[in-house]
């Protein structure tokens, strides 16, 4: 493994805004966000948890128009994003996504050539929110897979892994900022995983959110509880859970004037709002809120398990700091376990 000190790290970063649009994590009060690197710009943060918004927003906009006059295929035009900081828990996030969004003959072109052409720059967590579980769904708060490069912070730089060949091919380009990493150092970088990772299995176990291998079982034999009606009585059906979700993928389209042509517009469609499902002859298929929730939770915990083999939750804990309702994901799976 190599490592690289921060200041060198800055100059990595600057080289890549000729290629890429670089966003950088930020503190922004409680929270981290992200937003673009601009000229001699280091002041940035890598490490402590996720940001605030999901990281599909910069490859599935929020809003995005996707044809003109009938002719589909409208592809962005600007350079591929270059996300750095990205957490585990994002990156699991786009195993679902490039599962709905990538296909040979009827994928989504501006998503898969944003993932084709961008670059990902993960780091570990060096510590855990109020309401992360990734844990649970058996993710561990440091990348192992779905990055180009990762940087594990230590005193003043990173462990740097590659975890790609276009990860492999940057760090070989620019070989001179890099120097090899020392076993103290890689020593370091395994305590602060340690430590992170026990402080998020402890606050999961406190939840009591059953184990993984059991999440599809519980779902199932809960399909027809009360529950379901009990924890939607709060919600007030904004959405937040599902857009601030970063496996949440679901979409409609609508047409409109634009510059004077017809144009086809792509927007995030919530699956909580009442008219999701509703179809053309009116009927609606999940038309009472706690249909919409159970159908929610059956997504992520019983579906993506079945067709894709992972969980549609990341443990992330955004949809709980978001629930004006507070319904919390983890007290939900825990009130299922027990009955
Ligand atoms: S369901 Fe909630 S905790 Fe799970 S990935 Fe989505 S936002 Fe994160
Ligand atoms: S964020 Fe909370 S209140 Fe809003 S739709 Fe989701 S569950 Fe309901």
């Amino acid at each position: 493994m190599l490592f690289i000190k921060r200041g060198k790290f800055d100059q990595l970063l600057k080289s890549l805004t000729g290629d890429y649009k670089v966003y950088v994590p930020r503190s922004m009060g409680d929270i981290t966000g992200y937003s673009l690197l601009g000229e001699s710009d280091t002041n940035y943060e890598i490490g402590e948890i996720r940001s605030f918004d999901p990281l599909k927003s910069f490859y599935f906009l929020g809003r995005e128009k996707v044809a003109e006059d009938f002719k589909p295929n409208i592809i962005r035009d600007d350079k591929p994003p270059c996300i750095v900081g990205a957490k585990a828990c994002d990156l699991k996030g786009f195993r679902v996504l490039d599962f709905v969004f990538i296909d040979d003959e009827c994928g989504d072109p501006t998503y898969m050539k944003a993932r084709e052409n961008g670059l990902i720059i993960s780091a570990d967590c060096t510590g855990s929110g109020e309401t992360c579980f990734c844990t649970a769904v058996d993710i561990n708060p440091w990348p192992e897979s779905d990055f180009d490069v990762n940087l594990s912070p230590v005193d003043d730089g990173f462990i740097v892994t590659t975890g790609s060949d276009k990860g492999s091919d940057l760090i070989e380009s620019n070989k001179s900022l890099f120097t090899p990493s020392t076993e103290a150092q890689i020593e370091v970088i395994q305590q602060n995983r340690n430590t992170v990772k026990s402080s998020v299995i402890k606050s999961a176990k406190e939840c009591r959110i059953p184990v993984s291998d059991r999440l599809r079982r519980v779902i199932k034999k809960q399909y027809e509880s009360n529950i379901w009606k009990d924890a939607s009585e709060d919600c007030v059906e904004c959405g937040a859970c599902n857009t601030i979700c970063p496996t949440c993928h679901c979409f409609l389209l609508y047409d409109q004037k634009s510059d004077g042509r017809l144009a086809r517009f792509r927007i995030w469609d919530s699956c909580m709002i009442h008219d999701f499902a509703r179809v053309a002859g009116g009927d609606n298929p999940r038309d009472r809120l706690w249909m919409r929730l159970r159908n929610r939770f059956d997504k992520k915990f019983n579906y993506f398990p079945e067709v894709l083999k992972e969980i549609g939750c990341t443990g992330c804990g955004r949809c709980i700091a978001a629930c004006p309702g507070k319904i919390d994901i983890r007290e939900v799976l825990a009130r299922l376990e027990v009955r």
